[in-house]
């Protein structure tokens, strides 16, 4: 390999590297991403001035094509559906490594470490792509969200997979007995498959991370199978993040890896899905209005609701006139708002809300006592106090914010409809709270003009 390659790989690697750590704030996620563009443009560019690539009119077909469906794709999908997309993205990444893997069997049969490799990356590459076409299918709500249970089911799951690693094993072994290739991909696929059709639609997110690991895992094995560093760097730094990443997510939901990856979550939620109908206090733009223009400290708490109102824009608005008028105001940010890592803060970035007022769960939750509001706008199991209560709660234990200490409560949502963990909210029915009832764009415009009205 030239230097010249050699160099490019280097340096994107560095730049790969650099993206994840810039990512990680908010202040320098922007120059993550381009970081991570560049970073990739430059393995593209190393990759294909190499000397052993064999055909480029057919890398020009399939670039075009890939274009024509990858840019519409990411430009029409709309920001709350990002979590199946991405699992699509996946899906196609680990289906690229498989079929490499499958290419370099067919024309080489390696032997050895080489075939170990390559064995390791078709397993992970194949059920990867099934399972995360599965993960995609119930987020788009085009399979059933619920789990899908049988008798056994871990213990078919597991014989299952013994079975892929034996006859991975038996291919290292003897790699001249192709007949087992096409079994042991057929296995690997299947196994992805009934992996994934356990898991509730609510525990998505978190495996879609976990499969971003092995699409990871699949894609540095494809390294050592084809000597590529970069594969292998690339690859190590999308396994480990993917996988820090669902370990992160399954702590903010207080919940164990092996109970999302066995435990069938989805199932309470369908039984505690009825809200009761209990007297609420409500209350309209113009008194919500009023107390907040005489509160000193107002916490906000942005959830999903802010991001299917795409209402941002108008919380800006709400901010810049509190402030004008002295008001302190500050966002708590809890890890799981919003449907993906990192929802909440995309969505106030996009507003130009500015960093420094924007708080994690663990830094403003003891605010929330000297507040004399806390605007929930659009958040609802987050705020929850069941998941500190009530032991029979499905989202017993997960952290949460912790409104309820707030002087006044406000809380802007369409309707009594419960949030993503399909349970009613004690927090709705207390004497503090006032439920401000609409739309979220709606309600925060009608809430900027009646402020200006109060002072006018
Ligand atoms: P929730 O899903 O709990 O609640 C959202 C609320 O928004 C609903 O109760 C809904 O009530 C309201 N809403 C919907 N549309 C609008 C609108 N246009 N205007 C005003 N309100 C609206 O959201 P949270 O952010 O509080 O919690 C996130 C949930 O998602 C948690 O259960 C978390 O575990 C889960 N999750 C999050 C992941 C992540 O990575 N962030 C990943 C996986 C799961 P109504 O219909 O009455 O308006």
């Amino acid at each position: 390999m030239s230097a010249w390659v050699q160099a490019s790989y280097l340096l994107s690697a560095a730049l790969f590297i650099l993206a994840l750590k810039w990512m990680s704030a908010p202040s320098t996620a922007r120059r993550g991403v381009l970081a991570g563009e560049v970073g990739m443009l430059l393995a593209i560019v190393g990759t294909l001035v190499r000397h052993d690539v064999v055909d480029y009119q057919w890398i020009l077909i399939a670039f075009l094509v890939g274009s024509a469906i990858g840019v519409p794709l990411a430009y029409l999908m709309p920001m709350t559906a990002v979590p199946q997309r991405t699992a699509l993205s996946h899906a196609f990444g680990a289906l690229a490594a498989a079929l490499i893997g499958t290419a370099e069997y067919y024309r080489h049969t390696p032997h050895g470490f080489v075939m170990g490799a390559l064995v390791l990356e078709t397993l992970l590459g194949f059920l990867t792509f099934t399972g995360s076409l599965m993960a995609f299918g119930k987020l788009q709500e085009i399979l059933p969200t619920r789990p899908i249970v049988y008798r056994n089911q871990n213990i078919i799951n597991l014989t299952l997979f013994g079975a892929a690693a034996a006859l991975g094993v038996a291919l290292v072994i003897w790699p001249e007995q192709t007949w087992m290739f096409p079994v042991f991909t057929g296995l690997a696929l299947l196994f992805g498959v009934l992996l994934i059709i356990p898991i509730g639609g609510a525990d998505m997110p978190t495996v879609i991370a976990l499969l971003n690991s092995y699409a990871g895992l699949s894609a540095a094995a494809m390294g050592f199978a084809i000597d590529n560093k970069l594969l292998i760097i690339a690859g190590a730094l999308d396994g480990s993040s993917g996988f820090i990443l669902s370990i992160i997510m399954c702590r903010a939901m207080n919940r164990s890896f092996t109970n999302v990856l066995f435990g069938a979550f989805g199932q309470v939620q369908v039984s505690a899905a009825q809200t009761e109908k209990r007297p609420v206090r409500s209350a309209t733009p113009e008194e919500a209005a009023e107390i907040l223009d005489s509160a000193r400290l107002v916490i906000v708490v942005p959830g999903y609701g802010l991001a299917v109102a795409q209402a941002q824009h108008k919380l800006r608005e709400l901010y810049d006139t509190l402030t004008r008028r002295g008001v302190d105001v500050r966002f708590a940010i809890h890890p799981v708002a919003g449907r993906m890592p990192g929802h909440m803060n995309v969505l106030l970035a996009e507003a130009e809300i500015p960093y420094d007022k924007l708080f994690e769960m663990e830094e403003i939750n003891s605010d929330f006592g000297q507040a004399d509001a806390a605007l929930v706008i659009g958040a609802n199991d987050v705020t929850n106090p069941a998941a500190r209560n009530d032991k029979s709660s499905p989202i017993y234990g997960m952290p949460i914010l912790d409104v309820d200490r707030a002087r006044t409560v406000m809380v802007i949502k369409r309707g009594m409809s419960p949030g993503f963990a399909g349970i009613d909210n004690e927090l709705y029915y207390m004497n503090k709270t006032l439920m401000l009832f609409g739309d979220a764009k709606a309600f925060l415009s009608n809430l900027v003009k009646e402020l200006a009205a109060v002072r006018a």
